[in-house]
């Protein structure tokens, strides 16, 4: 049997690694995310051609409730039921929190912590039915621990664990699990993007940020990668995983065992 995974925030970074580690193993897929519609066609046409599953694509906005929920329908209707759902999609903003823009704020909750909610709302019901469910939570070792500068992404992340837990034991009699991945820093666009400004906001050069901002935190001195993170998700997904659930694994090459 084919099974059906979305991945939100599937164009760019963790996500596209965690949607090529799916489709890899024969899974359905379906990306979504934002960028360039025809880099993003080639991405899925990519993909799609070297999968024995099928991959497609659906560009919903994860501020807009209505909008997830069509991810969902589109999903079932063209892919299948959902048997995995990654919520992944997010961003980021480096700033101290007497000047961080109150759109900033509402649009980190919205894509970080709030379309998590909306997703499971769809796609749990169908999972219960079937007696069959994955749901994988990209958090951050910031869900676990805090760095100055990042309220709104802290508290976002803190909170997806919040909800991981509370999904895990509403779903745990249902064949459904429900974790989260608690990744330290993995070089994608969502870093590479915060460098500057982290920079501007610690008085330090960007290289500086790299050496003792970033890697200072994880002792294995390594970014973590994306295929790490996709093949996790790969196990969480399997039969073998199915008392694995309500935890947040970090993969942070030792950062939050300090
Ligand atoms: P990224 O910027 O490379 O990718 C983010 C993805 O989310 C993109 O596909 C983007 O189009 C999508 N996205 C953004 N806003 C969206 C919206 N409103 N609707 C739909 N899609 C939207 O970032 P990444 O580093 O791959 O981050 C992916 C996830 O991993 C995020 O939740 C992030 O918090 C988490 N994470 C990243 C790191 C890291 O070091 N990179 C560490 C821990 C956790």
């Amino acid at each position: 049997m084919t099974r059906t995974a979305i991945i939100t925030g599937s164009t760019s970074g963790i996500g596209l690694g965690i949607a090529e580690a799916y489709a890899a193993e024969g899974f359905n897929v379906m990306l979504n995310g934002f960028g360039d519609a025809d880099e993003i066609e080639a991405t899925r046409a990519a993909l799609d051609a070297k999968a024995s599953g099928t991959v497609g694509y659906n560009g919903a906005d994860m501020t807009k409730p209505d909008q997830i929920a069509d991810l969902v329908a589109q999903t079932q209707a063209d892919l299948g039921e959902v048997d995995v759902l990654v919520n992944n999609a997010g961003i980021q903003f480096v700033s101290p929190i007497e000047e961080f823009p109150i759109e900033k704020w509402d649009a980190i909750i919205a894509i970080n912590l709030s379309s998590a909610f909306h997703t499971i709302r769809a796609a749990l019901p169908g999972m219960k039915e079937r007696g069959f469910g994955r749901i994988i939570n990209v958090a951050s070792a910031h869900g676990l621990v805090a760095s100055p500068f990042k309220s709104a992404y802290v508290a976002a992340k803190h909170g997806i664990v919040g909800l991981t837990k509370t999904i895990a034991l509403e779903a745990a009699q249902h064949g459904v699990t429900v974790n989260a991945v608690c990744p330290g820093y993995v070089l994608t666009p969502l870093v590479e993007g915060q460098i500057p400004d982290t920079a501007k906001a610690r008085g330090i050069t960007e290289d500086e940020v790299k050496r003792d901002v970033l890697l200072a935190a994880q002792p294995t001195k390594e970014f973590v990668t994306t295929e790490q993170l996709g093949a996790l998700c790969v196990f969480l997904a399997s039969d073998a995983a199915a008392s694995i659930t309500g935890t947040s694994l970090p993969v942070d090459g030792g950062w939050t065992a300090q």
